[in-house]
């Protein structure tokens, strides 16, 4: 068996809480690492919480904090360092969707997303290198979208904001470099999580199964294939990636008939 080397390891993952984040955090605690969830959802939060860390006092390993606030994710990885020691792996997960045409988009919607989706990857990376910056390395994940590399009719902010995610993961490659820290990316395709069964709701379940269809393996994901990924990425079997966007989407944008 490989050994991935995260025992132990303490991994801030925002958006920890639900669908995709949620699988990471599973999967670093079945590797012995101690995933620390940074969310807004108090009720998945504790959830999720009790979960991974049954019979546990929970403060420790997570924290109600809205990643576009600069100030509080500074605090939280203030506290996480102070709770646990050095942070050397972090997950920039969290994210938001919101759709509509960008004739009549309302300004707030848009501002919204970038704030949470790009403002807040930057908060959750840069706090967590500044960390990995005394402790002479680490390894940073960000979460973009198939959607940050091909577009899609009325998701511009969306579309706008993971694109950003890619670019960034390069720019902070590049910048943390020197300081052993890598930082890699993943955009997933249609992923089974409360997202795509909003989705569904909102557009009815053919919406999503159409879309589906259209990935070369004709289903959608399950969040755990993208948290084997995310493993990968973070741990020193991938010591000579950084920068990159790892598309893991089915096959669907291989393709365009
Ligand atoms: P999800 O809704 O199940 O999980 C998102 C989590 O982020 C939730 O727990 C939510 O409470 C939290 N969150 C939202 N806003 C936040 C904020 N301001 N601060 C802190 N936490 C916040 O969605 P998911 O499908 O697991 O998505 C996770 C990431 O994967 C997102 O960035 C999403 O854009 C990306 N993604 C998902 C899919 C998919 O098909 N599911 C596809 C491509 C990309």
């Amino acid at each position: 068996m490989i050994s991935l080397d995260l025992n132990s390891a303490v991994v801030p993952v925002s958006g920890g809480a639900s669908g995709i984040g949620l699988s990471i955090c599973r999967a670093l605690r079945a590797e012995g690492a101690k995933p620390v969830l940074l969310d807004v959802d108090k009720g998945q939060l504790e959830k999720a919480l009790e979960e991974l860390y049954p019979n546990q006092t929970h403060s420790r390993f997570g924290y109600l904090v809205d990643v576009s606030d600069m100030v509080a994710v500074d605090a939280a990885f203030a506290q996480i360092h102070h709770d646990h020691g050095p942070v050397t792996h972090a997950v920039a997960n969290a994210g938001i969707v919101w759709r509509g045409n960008l004739l009549d988009m309302p300004e707030e919607n848009w501002k919204r997303v970038i704030d949470i989706n790009v403002n807040g990857v930057l908060h959750v990376c840069r706090a967590a290198a500044r960390h990995m910056v005394d402790n002479n390395g680490g390894a940073i994940l960000t979460m973009a979208s198939i959607g940050g590399i091909l577009s899609k009719p009325e998701r511009a902010a969306y579309t706008t904001s993971k694109a950003a995610i890619v670019q960034m993961t390069r720019a902070m490659a590049l910048d943390f470099a020197a300081h052993n820290i890598r930082v890699n990316c993943i955009a997933p395709g249609l992923i089974k999580t409360p997202i795509q069964e909003a989705q569904a709701r909102a557009y009815g379940e053919g919406f999503v199964t159409q879309l589906a269809a259209r990935a070369a393996m004709r289903r959608l994901g399950e969040p755990e294939e993208i948290a084997k990924v995310a493993l990968f990425l973070l741990s020193h079997m991938a010591s000579y990636v950084t920068g990159e966007t790892v598309v893991v989407d089915g096959g669907l944008s291989i393709h365009y008939a």
